[in-house]
C-alpha cells in the first residue's frame, strides 16, 4: 500500500444545526477546489447530475453521499452528514464512515441544541474536528462569544487559530496566529496572504503566544520547546496542533463567511493540515465465523467494506461503500451480510460534484460507489465469502477524549 499516498487522503463530514451554513459551505469548498465551476450550482437545479429533479433541487448534499475533490495535493471526500435530528441514525452511520468532521456554528446563533446532539455523537465516536464560525458578516456575529460557547456548552477545548479582522459588513480578512501572517479579503472574497509588519508582531505576538502554551498543555514536544524558550515556528506548531486533534485534545477554531466567500482557503488548508487520514485512524472489529477480527487500513488485508447509504437516481440505485480493509475490484464476488448471499460488483464510480466516474478498484480508505445493486442494504458489510465478515462499525480502540 502506497501510505504516502493514503496520508494526503481525508474523508470528511460537514456538520451543523440546520440553517449554521453548512449548504453554502459545502457549495463554496466545492467551488473553490474546482470540483463545480459556478456558484449557486447546486441550487439552481440547472447541473446536469444524475440525481433526480427533487435531490437536484434540494442540492448536491443531499443528492450524493460522498463527493471528491482535491486541495493541494490532497484528496478530499465530502460525505453528507444529514443535518436534522429526524436523520439521527442515519447521522450516526456517517460519523463511522468519516475520518474527521468540520462543526460549522453561526456567529449569530452560536452554539444551538441541535448542534450540541451532534457534536457529543462526533465526540462518541471519536472524530477528530475542526469548527468554523461562519456568518461574521452578519450583524451581531461574535467569534469570542462562540469559542466561549464551544467550551460552556460543548465541554469542548477551542483552540482559535487567528482573529477575525473586522466583522459585519466590514469583515476584512483573517490574522494567522500559527505561520504569523494575514489574509486580507476582498470584496469578493478572493484572498491574499502575506507576513505580519512589525507593528502587527508586536500587537498579535501575545496571542499567539496563548496558543502556543495552550497547545503545548496537550504536547510533550512542543512544551519541551516552548520551555526551552525556543521560537516556535509555523511547522512545528502545526504538527503539535495535528498530533492534539487528532487524538482529541483540542479543537482548531477558524472564521469566516460562506455565503460571503471569505475563509474558505483558511478552512480547506485546516482540513488538510489537521484532519485525520484513513492511516490515523484506529482499527476496526469486525465479527467472522472464526472469531472476531481487528482490520487496519491495509488494502493487502481480508476485505472489510460497509454499505453506509443507497442514493437512487435515473440510472439506477448507487450503493455508497466506505472501505476499511484489503480492496473492491469491478468482477469481484462479495459477501453481503445484511443479503446473506454473494453478489458480483458490476461497476464502481467515484462521484465528483455533478459527474461521476468510472474506476476499477477502490483501497482501504476509500469511499466508492457500487452502481446497479437493486437490493442492496444500508448497513451491510461486504467481504470475501471465505470470510463472512460482520463490521462493528463502532472503531475498535477509541482514544481516550478529554475536550476539557
Ligand atoms: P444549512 O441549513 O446549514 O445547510 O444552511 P444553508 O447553507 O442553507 O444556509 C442557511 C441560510 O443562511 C441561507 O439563507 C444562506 O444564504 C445563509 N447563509 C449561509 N452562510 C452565510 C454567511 O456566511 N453569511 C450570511 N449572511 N448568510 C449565510
Amino acid at each position: 500500500m502506497n501510505t504516502k499516498t493514503v496520508s494526503r487522503w481525508r474523508n470528511l463530514g460537514i456538520i451543523a444545526h440546520i440553517d449554521a451554513g453548512k449548504t453554502t459551505l459545502t457549495e463554496r469548498l466545492l467551488w473553490k477546489t474546482g470540483a463545480i465551476h459556478r456558484m449557486g450550482e447546486v441550487h439552481d437545479g440547472a447541473t446536469t447530475t444524475d440525481f433526480s429533479p427533487i435531490e437536484r433541487e434540494r442540492g448536491i448534499t443531499i443528492g450524493a453521499a460522498a463527493v471528491q475533490t482535491q486541495w493541494h495535493d490532497h484528496r478530499l471526500t465530502l460525505i453528507d452528514t444529514p443535518g436534522h435530528i429526524d436523520f439521527a441514525i442515519e447521522v450516526e452511520r456517517s460519523l463511522r464512515v468519516l475520518d474527521g468532521a468540520v462543526a460549522v456554528f453561526s456567529a449569530v446563533e452560536g452554539v444551538q441544541p441541535q448542534s450540541e446532539t451532534v457534536w457529543r455523537q462526533a465526540r462518541r465516536h471519536d472524530v477528530p474536528l475542526v469548527a468554523f464560525v461562519n456568518k461574521m458578516d452578519r450583524l451581531g456575529a461574535s467569534f469570542d462569544g462562540v469559542v466561549e460557547q464551544m467550551r460552556a456548552k460543548l465541554d469542548a477545548n477551542p483552540w482559535p487559530l487567528g482573529l477575525p479582522i473586522g466583522a459585519e459588513a466590514e469583515l476584512r480578512g483573517w490574522v494567522d496566529l500559527v505561520d504569523r501572517s494575514v489574509v486580507e479579503w476582498a470584496d469578493d472574497g478572493e484572498a491574499t496572504r502575506r507576513p505580519w509588519t512589525t507593528d502587527e508582531a508586536a500587537r498579535y505576538a501575545p496571542a499567539r503566544e496563548r496558543l502556543v502554551e495552550a497547545v503545548a498543555d496537550h504536547d510533550d514536544a512542543l512544551a519541551v520547546a516552548y520551555l526551552d524558550g525556543l521560537d516556535v515556528d509555523a511547522a512545528t506548531l502545526k504538527a503539535a496542533l495535528r498530533r492534539a486533534t487528532l487524538r482529541g485534545a483540542g479543537v482548531p477554531v477558524l472564521a469566516g463567511s460562506a455565503f460571503k466567500n471569505k475563509g474558505i482557503e483558511i478552512l480547506l488548508d485546516a482540513i488538510v493540515d489537521f484532519l485525520p487520514s484513513p492511516l490515523d485512524r484506529p482499527a476496526v472489529k469486525a465479527e467472522s465465523e472464526r472469531g472476531d477480527v481487528e482490520l487496519a487500513p491495509d488494502d493487502a488485508g481480508p476485505l472489510a467494506a460497509l454499505v453506509f447509504k443507497i442514493v437512487h437516481q435515473e440510472h439506477g440505485p448507487l450503493s455508497f461503500v466506505r472501505v476499511y480493509s484489503g480492496s473492491l475490484k469491478v468482477g469481484d464476488t462479495v459477501w453481503t451480510s445484511k443479503r446473506e448471499k454473494s453478489v458480483r460488483v458490476g461497476r464502481l464510480v467515484v462521484v465528483q460534484a455533478d459527474r461521476g466516474t468510472d474506476v476499477e478498484r477502490a483501497v482501504a480508505g476509500e469511499i466508492v460507489a457500487v452502481a446497479g445493486w437493486k437490493d442492496a442494504v444500508s448497513g451491510e458489510t461486504l467481504s470475501e465469502p471465505s470470510s463472512k465478515l460482520v463490521l462493528d462499525t463502532i472503531r475498535a480502540q477509541p482514544a481516550v477524549l478529554s475536550w476539557r
